[in-house]
């Protein structure tokens, strides 16, 4: 069998096409959803990574604010500049471009953003919500999985999900979800005995380890959904996911490529929250 791969380019084009019009629509009643993201320090790949979320929002029609903080700023500083923005109404969704350097407490941090603001859906409040199976916000990457689960028309109920990994963004949350959807899930990590013969079990399998090319043939049912969440930079400066891609795809039923395939959702879920936290205020 040959995989169908699943395109994360082409569905967060037809994502974001659709946001376009909803902000359009808010805009037009003076709620234009505004994100602002924080970065501090000069972390060349968190540099990448806040250009491409203001870019992303400007393209649809939202205002992005990118704010650049020193290497050294202090931590009450930073605390200081969140709370004024949690009390801007302009301002949406508030996002802190982790890793934050060393002396600052990552965890202290994200409490300090308003959860209502919390588009990246770090804050405790974003994670009890989703344990309980409240409305908050999603953490992106997990939320983009499951509407590539749901643009293929896989319905998780009733299937068996294994997750590897159990990080509070990937893997964690995305157990949660698929557990929310009435799957039977199984998380696997580094403790895990017999995870091949696990994976093995998995109707939809989801790799979040970290690992280059972790995930190999023989750890796939056929026919499987297998949705690699991992970047990996290989020593040639390619990048590669948790999954033996080019092995998996002769034995899985759908594939995630990557680059192309998970990665571009996370952006795309990111602006899906801040569309949803504008929309929310805009109803009150
Ligand atoms: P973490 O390092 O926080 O977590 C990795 C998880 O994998 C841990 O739970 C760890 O287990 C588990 N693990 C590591 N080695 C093994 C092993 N040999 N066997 C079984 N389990 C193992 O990573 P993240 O969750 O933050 O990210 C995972 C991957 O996804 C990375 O490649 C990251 O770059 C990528 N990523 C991609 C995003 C995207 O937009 N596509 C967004 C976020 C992350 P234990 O807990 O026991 O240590």
């Amino acid at each position: 069998m040959t995989a169908q791969p699943i395109d994360g380019n082409a569905l967060a084009a037809k994502l974001r096409a659709h946001m376009a019009t909803e902000v359009a629509a808010l805009a037009a009643q003076g709620h234009t959803p505004g994100l602002t993201v924080l970065l501090v320090g000069e972390d060349p790949a968190s540099q990448v990574y806040v250009r491409n979320k203001v870019k992303a929002c400007e393209a649809i029609g939202m205002a992005s604010r990118l704010e650049r903080h020193p290497a050294d700023m202090s931590e009450a500083a930073l605390l200081a500049r969140i709370q004024e923005l949690n009390a801007d109404p302009s301002v949406h969704g508030i996002l802190v471009q982790l890793p934050l350097p060393k002396h600052l407490n990552a965890d202290l941090v994200i409490e300090t953003i308003a959860p209502e603001k919390d588009v990246d859906g770090f804050h405790i409040a974003s994670a009890g919500a989703l344990m309980v199976g409240q409305p908050g916000f999603k953490p992106c990457t997990p939320y983009g999985c499951m509407k590539m689960l749901e643009d293929i028309g896989c319905n998780p109920r009733g299937k068996h999900a294994v997750v590897i990994g159990r990080s509070n963004i990937v893997g964690k949350p995305m157990a949660l979800l698929l557990l929310q959807a009435s799957a039977t899930v199984t998380i696997c990590h580094s403790a895990t005995p017999n995870l091949a013969e696990l994976a093995r079990q998995a109707d939809i399998l989801v790799a979040a380890v970290g690992r280059p090319r972790f995930v190999t043939a023989d750890m796939v049912k056929p026919g499987a959904v297998v949705l690699d969440v991992g970047i990996n930079r290989l020593p040639d400066g390619k990048l590669c996911g948790d999954v033996d891609f080019d092995a998996v795809k002769d034995v899985a039923g759908w594939i995630t490529p990557v680059p192309g395939g998970v990665g571009p959702m996370t952006i795309t879920m990111l602006l899906q929250n801040t569309l949803e936290a504008a929309q929310r205020r805009a109803s009150t």
